[in-house]
């Protein structure tokens, strides 16, 4: 029996990798606990020096979709008795500067069959997110990443919730955002500062069809939108931002997107990658001229929130 102390550092707080540990560390029979500090991740551990030198290699190797580890240190853990009997993921250790949270991620494969099925929990929530993805940085208030630091404390998890957040086998297991119909934030639609009836989604859509201009409150702040390929709504957004020709960012579907742009294989990559970037692809003359005076190209990025998928 040996006791390990595991320190990772880099990208590691907010992207499950506490539970990526507790997972490998009960698959390798360790006993021992997880948490996030100001440094990172600590993980210590006991158990034999084989499955021990199994978690590290893990920890180092096949780690979740998201995170970026910076450093995996070890040093020894003098064993505490009594021994744990199993492992757990504890409360957070003190707050420093060195640790990253990363940054918000686009919606996830699974997050989105779920908001398209309509027997699910989460059905057309327009804030659904998971392990995997959904916001990070934005929320965060502070460190370690908990959801104490975020802006979603706020928000008391509802009992199903709490449930997938407490469950190790889910994808929600501590997702610090987590939030459903029942318990999380709504989106609501206003009209000249008054909140009208409806779905939200809904009624932005009619709008946005309609060349209106809709105003929709994000993450990170408001985009105005307008109907790209109505010349008229164009002029009348660039009059509204008082921006007569600056370049304007496009968001369409992919089935959308090949309607105008034919991206490579390489610019695919990106638009589809976590961090959801805004893209410059060769124009064509399919869309008014008006959404980048002069300019070959186009900036393109693809839907990354619920909200804009739904
Ligand atoms: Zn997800
Ligand atoms: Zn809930």
């Amino acid at each position: 029996m040996q006791g390990w102390q595991i320190r990772v550092r880099g990208q590691v707080q907010g992207v499950g990798f506490r539970p990526f540990v507790w997972a490998q560390a009960h698959a390798l029979g360790l006993v021992g606990h997880v948490l996030n500090d100001g440094e990172g991740v600590l993980v210590r551990a006991a158990g034999r020096g084989a499955a021990l030198a199994a978690l590290r290699d893990a920890l180092t190797q096949a780690a979740p979709v998201l995170e970026r580890v910076g450093s995996v240190d070890c040093s020894a853990w003098p064993l505490p008795s009594p021994l744990p009997t199993g492992f757990d993921i504890a409360a957070s250790g003190p707050a420093g500067a060195e640790t990253n949270a990363a940054p918000d991620a686009a919606t996830c494969p699974d997050c989105l069959a779920e908001i398209r099925n309509p027997q699910a929990r989460r059905y057309r929530y327009p804030f659904a997110n998971c392990t995997n993805c959904g916001p990070r940085f934005s929320i965060l208030e502070g460190l370690p990443y908990d959801r104490v630091t975020t802006t979603m404390a706020r928000f008391e998890m509802c009992p199903d919730c709490r449930a997938e957040y407490k469950n190790p086998a889910d994808r929600r297991f501590h997702a610090q955002p987590i939030a459903c119909p029942v318990c999380g934030p709504r989106a609501w639609a206003e009209v000249g500062g008054a909140e009208v009836q409806g779905e939200a989604v809904e009624l932005a859509a009619q709008a946005l069809m309609a060349g209106q201009i809709v105003a929709i409150k994000g993450l990170g702040g408001f985009h105005l939108a307008c109907d790209a390929s109505d010349a008229d709504a164009i002029a009348r957004l660039r009059e509204r931002k008082r921006r007569p020709s600056k370049p304007l960012a496009l968001m369409a579907r992919t089935d959308v997107l090949t309607r105008h742009a034919t991206p490579t294989a390489g610019e695919w990559h990106l638009l589809k990658s976590a961090a959801a970037p805004i893209v410059l692809l060769g124009k064509t003359d399919s869309l008014p001229e008006g959404l980048a005076p002069g300019i070959g190209q186009l900036g393109w990025m693809l839907p990354y929130t619920p909200l804009h998928h739904l």
